[in-house]
């Protein structure tokens, strides 16, 4: 165990901050947020450890300590980065909920977890008023944007921290000393709560450097919101534990500000997700020759398979290749990826990196030969791996079976290590005794010139045990008709199969997706089916990543 050796004090807060400060370059920029407006404010690592300090020591004197819980319900503003770094600072748990939750998922998320307390704004307190008698637990809300106390629960954010010492001594931090709270995404049914622990420091800090290959003369962006791992792992812990510089934009997506953002911040390496690329994707080619984005080197990506087609537009479009990362808020870190440096073959997310040990297992918990699809399974052993499901012990026991974890997706892997993603569990499609992976078909339809974005599900039939159904949104130019639909079959039966080719295809304005821009295919099949969609608590009401 390297631990004492690489961190005199094991944890995550003071590494992402005070140990900047230690070592002489406090001065250096942390972050550069921009809201909504394009205003920016710039901080320093010596601001960052400051602000943070002050948070730590205000919850500190409220009895705040190891093992309370401080959820953080916020949209991107300055005070979600400093809030989340003071919490472990005091070894207290920090969690993190997307902004626009509604009352039914804040209740199930607030109330499972026994939240203590929890950091929001003026515009989003009423949510919390309406749900806190559901809330036993919950003994404060912080708001950000008040100047004075409301009462003795409800405190001014501002007034705490400027009352507070802009020096705090970090306790001993045990690295299995808990330490970030999140949800899982719900895309295969009710999300669950996943605890990491201090130490998981390790294995996010390693991958920053080996696959996103992060050094200090990066100025680097994650698009990804905090209510979700990659925006805690990869946009808090990975860049801040190596001391890089940050920009982070408070805005929602707009591809001209987005490009406008990499052009004018110098962005060198950029890290987004499949359904924000596919956005990009249908823009016309002339936006992004106005822009010069010479500066970056490096964009990855993350969330859902990155289709092929995705990589190519990149290619031809901006000129850059497109790194597919997979993980799981459950891995804590990066597991399987391409990056700079190694052929990238289209339509693989990659290799495992470092020590990480992927395998492709039948159910028993055996290794599968190369080529055969089989549960993607994970040697247990790195450092970011949770610790347990919240107040579900029994889900938690069933990921296991001889020494492997069960990420719960089906892949395969080929002669030189590359694996595949084909599918989630749940989502792959048997039919006529065939395996057939929701991902082939939208992959395909994507390089269709009429389509915009699809979704692939399988449903129960008499003869086939299931068939498959597309629900394909066309682009704003195209009107939906017969050709079109004819169009899509042929085009599918050529470069496929007839057996993967829909059996129904539907238009569709809107494609389900949840905050982090998964597709949700469990709710477009309740839908078909007539049936209950279950837990929608993190479903977008539009495409928003
Ligand atoms: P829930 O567990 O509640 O159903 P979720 O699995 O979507 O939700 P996350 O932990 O946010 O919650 O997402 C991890 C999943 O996202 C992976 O298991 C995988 O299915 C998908 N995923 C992530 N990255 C990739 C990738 N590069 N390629 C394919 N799939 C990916
Ligand atoms: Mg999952």
């Amino acid at each position: 165990m390297k631990d004492a050796e690489f961190y005199p004090i094991f944890n995550i807060g003071h590494q992402c901050s005070r140990a900047h400060c230690n070592a002489g370059l406090g001065a250096g920029n942390a972050f550069t947020f921009i809201d909504h407006n394009f205003q920016k404010q710039r901080f320093t690592f010596n601001q960052l450890e400051a602000n943070s300090n002050r948070f730590a020591n205000a919850l500190s004197d409220l009895g705040f300590g190891e093992k309370d819980i401080v959820v953080s319900f916020l949209p991107k503003c300055p005070e979600t980065f400093f809030s989340f770094i003071g919490i472990l600072k005091i070894n207290a748990i920090a969690g993190s909920l997307f902004s626009n939750f509604g009352e039914q998922a804040l209740i199930d998320r607030l109330g499972d977890s026994g939240a203590k307390a929890v950091i929001t704004k003026k515009s989003l307190y009423k949510k919390i008023v309406r749900i806190r008698e559901k809330l036993p637990s919950l003994k404060y809300i912080f708001i950000t944007d008040i100047d004075k106390h409301i009462d003795e629960t409800v405190l001014s954010y501002r007034q705490l921290v400027n009352n507070a010492s802009d020096v705090f001594v970090v306790p001993e931090t045990a690295p299995d000393c808990p330490s970030v709270l999140h949800y899982t995404s719900g895309s295969t049914g009710k999300p669950k709560g996943v605890q990491h622990l201090h130490r998981a420091l390790n294995t996010i800090r390693e991958s920053a450097k080996e696959i996103l290959q992060l050094t200090s003369d990066d100025i680097y962006w994650c698009t990804a919101d905090q209510g979700w791992v990659t925006g805690t792992s990869y946009g808090i812990i990975g860049p801040w534990s190596l001391g890089v510089s940050q920009i982070h934009f408070g805005g929602t997506y707009d591809a001209a500000a987005w490009m406008q953002l990499l052009q004018d911040e110098s962005v060198t390496v950029w890290y987004t997700a499949p359904t924000a690329l596919r956005m990009l994707m249908i823009e016309d080619e002339e936006l992004f020759k106005k822009y010069d984005l010479s500066k970056l080197k490096h964009i990855f990506s993350v969330g859902e398979p990155l289709n092929p087609e995705i990589n190519l537009w990149a290619q031809k479009v901006l000129g850059k290749e497109i790194y597919d990362t997979w993980f799981q808020t459950e891995t804590g870190s990066i597991m399987i990826a391409n990056r700079p440096g190694q052929t990238i073959i289209p339509g693989s997310m990659g290799k495992p990196w470092g020590d990480i040990n992927a395998a492709i297992c039948d159910d028993e918990g055996n290794e599968l030969p190369v080529r055969k699809a089989g549960n993607l399974c994970l040697r247990l052993g790195w450092d970011s791996m949770f610790a347990m499901y919240l107040n579900n012990k029994e889900v938690y026991e069933n990921k296991f079976r001889n020494g492997f974890y069960y990420s719960g997706d089906l892949a395969y892997k080929d002669e030189k290590g590359y694996f595949y993603f084909m599918s989630r569990n749940d989502d792959i499609i048997n039919t006529a005794g065939h395996l057939i992976s929701p991902f082939e078909i939208e992959s395909a339809l994507l390089a269709m010139d009429e389509v915009a974005e699809s979704a692939v599900i399988g449903v129960p039939d008499e003869l086939l045990w299931e068939k498959i159904i597309a629900f394909v949104n066309i682009k704003k130019q195209f009107i939906w008709n017969e050709d079109i639909e004819l169009k899509i079959r042929i085009y599918l039966s050529n470069k496929l199969s007839t057996i993967a080719t829909p059996k129904e295809i539907i238009p569709i304005d809107v494609i389900p997706k949840n905050r982090s821009g998964k597709i949700l295919r469990r709710v477009l099949k309740a839908k078909y089916l007539g049936e209950d969609a279950g837990d929608v608590s993190t479903m977008d009401d539009q495409n928003s990543i």
